[in-house]
């Protein structure tokens, strides 16, 4: 059962805020539910949680039983797994089958993580005659885990599973937006027989005073921060005095190469989805479209009518490809930054905008594409976080590379091309965390993701996502020879 009124976790116990605040569905204004206020003081409460159960050896040094409760979890979210699927699309608003989807993503990558709670070694060597050297991979302590509204349930397994997995103790601060659904999340981890106290602690908040709080506070060893970039920037600022290990999912601004032997109807139709997966709202989600010259006009006419097929309402209605934006201020901004992007741009192909049936308090934006030839534009170049799509033209190989490359982000691309050699030659030329060939933000709890450059540090998902929430430890003894 989800829970509708949702409370703060803080050592054990589900514990009221200072206040409550609303959860609004974006799709028509209406109130889904509320969560409790919380701030700083919540945050210094669970903090200190984590801490004590760190400290002690019930949960960081006792592998099967992380992998029990990981698995303990994963069945209890199963079996609530469509009223999970409904609470998200009611809150963030995105199409059923993608919450759907997220869900069973989410409880597959806790379930990843599971089996790999007891398997997390280090190495031994004997680096001189009887001179052994032990690595050993240790949990880094108390992790902060702040987690944005866009895919709440994925973003907080890839970060929760592997630190729980590896023995951290986690504080988890989800976006205000999602709180119902990042609790009902943890609430059924609360659940699960066996699970130390203060091991797991969750705050919620509407402003930032309890987030900045994990961030300084000098018994949080490890920060786990995905959202913008800016703010991710901020937080490397505000964690230096105290030195902790970061780990940032941060901005993108997604760039699909696409050849003249890629067949342009059916890329464009992927292309479109690609573009408008939550509403234009995933870091990775197509943005830049650089098409090769000869392809250049077919493009055109298949993009602009696959974007404009994309039908947009409410995400409960299983015919509807596209919900609305988060809320109405972000709605706003991108529906702000398109219109500068229309004036400035050389050729406006689709001019989106709110759909005229729609409820008044709803965030609704119709998909856009422009099309223009410099990648220095402020479009080109900044993350629009909405369905905003540039069109590009290039001529060679080398010019695609060096445009789809000129960026301070570095997350995803995709390469479009029946040429095989081709596609893995620009895939290794592109300098991206991700490159799909003939394909677009498919992303899976085994494969490492993140950023180049602006774009983060660190990995989640995969085996590497423990390099963000461990310490490797030498252990140096002399134990002699014999003889
Ligand atoms: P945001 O940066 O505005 O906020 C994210 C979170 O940061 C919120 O929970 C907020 O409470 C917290 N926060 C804000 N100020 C803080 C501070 N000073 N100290 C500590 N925490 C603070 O991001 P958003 O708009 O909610 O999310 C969208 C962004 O997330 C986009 O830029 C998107 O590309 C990025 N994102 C990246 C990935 C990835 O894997 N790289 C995945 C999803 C989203």
């Amino acid at each position: 059962m989800t829970n509708l009124d949702s409370r703060q976790w803080i050592d054990g116990a589900w514990v009221p805020g200072t206040g409550r605040f609303a959860s609004i569905n974006p799709a028509d204004g209406s109130v889904v539910g509320h969560a409790a206020e919380g701030g700083r003081a919540e945050a210094e409460a669970a903090i200190a949680a984590a801490h004590d159960a760190f400290n002690r050896p019930d949960w960081a040094q006792n592998p099967r039983l992380r992998q029990s409760v990981l698995l303990g979890w994963a069945d209890r979210l199963d079996a609530q797994a469509e009223d999970l699927a409904r609470l998200l699309t009611l809150e963030n608003g995105k199409a059923i089958a993608q919450s759907r989807g997220e869900i069973a993503g989410a409880i597959s990558e806790i379930r990843y993580y599971g089996g790999l709670a007891r398997h997390v070694p280090g190495h031994v060597l004997e680096v001189e005659p009887g001179v052994l050297s032990t690595m050993l991979r240790e949990p880094a302590g108390v992790a902060a885990l702040i987690i944005p509204w866009n895919a709440p349930a994925v973003l907080l397994a890839r970060a929760i599973g592997p630190a729980l997995a590896c023995g951290c103790t986690v504080v988890v601060k989800p976006a205000a937006q999602t709180t119902l659904l990042t609790a009902a999340f943890l609430r059924a981890l609360s659940e699960v027989p066996g699970l130390p106290r203060g091991v797991c602690n969750m705050i919620s908040e509407t402003g930032h005073s309890a987030a900045a709080r994990l961030v300084d506070s000098p018994l949080v060893d490890v920060v786990s921060f995905t959202g913008s970039t800016a703010t991710g920037k901020r937080i490397m600022v505000a964690a230096a005095d105290t030195m902790k290990k970061l780990s940032l999912e941060l901005g993108g601004k997604s760039c699909c190469v696409v050849f003249p032997d890629a067949d342009p109807a059916e890329t464009a139709a992927r292309i479109a989805t690609a573009a408008t997966i939550i509403s234009g709202q995933q870091c990775t989600a197509a943005r830049r479209v650089l098409v090769h010259a000869s392809a250049f006009d077919a493009m055109k006419t298949h993009l602009r009518a696959a974007l404009a097929a994309m039908t947009v309402g409410n995400g409960l209605d299983p015919a509807i490809r596209m919900g609305p934006l988060i809320d109405r201020p972000a709605r706003d901004q991108v529906q702000a930054q398109v219109e500068r992007a229309f004036d400035a741009c050389d050729e406006v192909l689709l001019r989106g905008g709110m759909p005229a049936d729609a409820p008044a308090a709803a965030s609704f934006l119709t998909p856009s594409l422009v099309a223009h030839d410099d990648p220095s534009a402020f479009f080109c170049q900044d993350e629009i976080f909405g369905p905003f799509v540039v069109l590009e033209r290039f001529e060679t190989e080398a010019e695609a590379v060096a445009k789809a490359n000129n960026t301070v982000f570095g997350l995803s691309a995709s390469v479009w091309t029946r040429d095989g050699a081709r596609a893995l030659r620009v895939a290794r030329a592109l300098r991206n965390g991700t490159v799909w060939i003939n394909d677009h933000n498919r992303l899976f709890a085994e494969a490492e993701t993140g950023g180049y450059r602006q774009s983060g540090l660190g990995r989640l998902h995969g085996y590497d996502a423990f390099a963000d929430f461990t310490e490797l430890k030498h252990v140096c003894q002399t134990v002699g020879t014999i003889g």
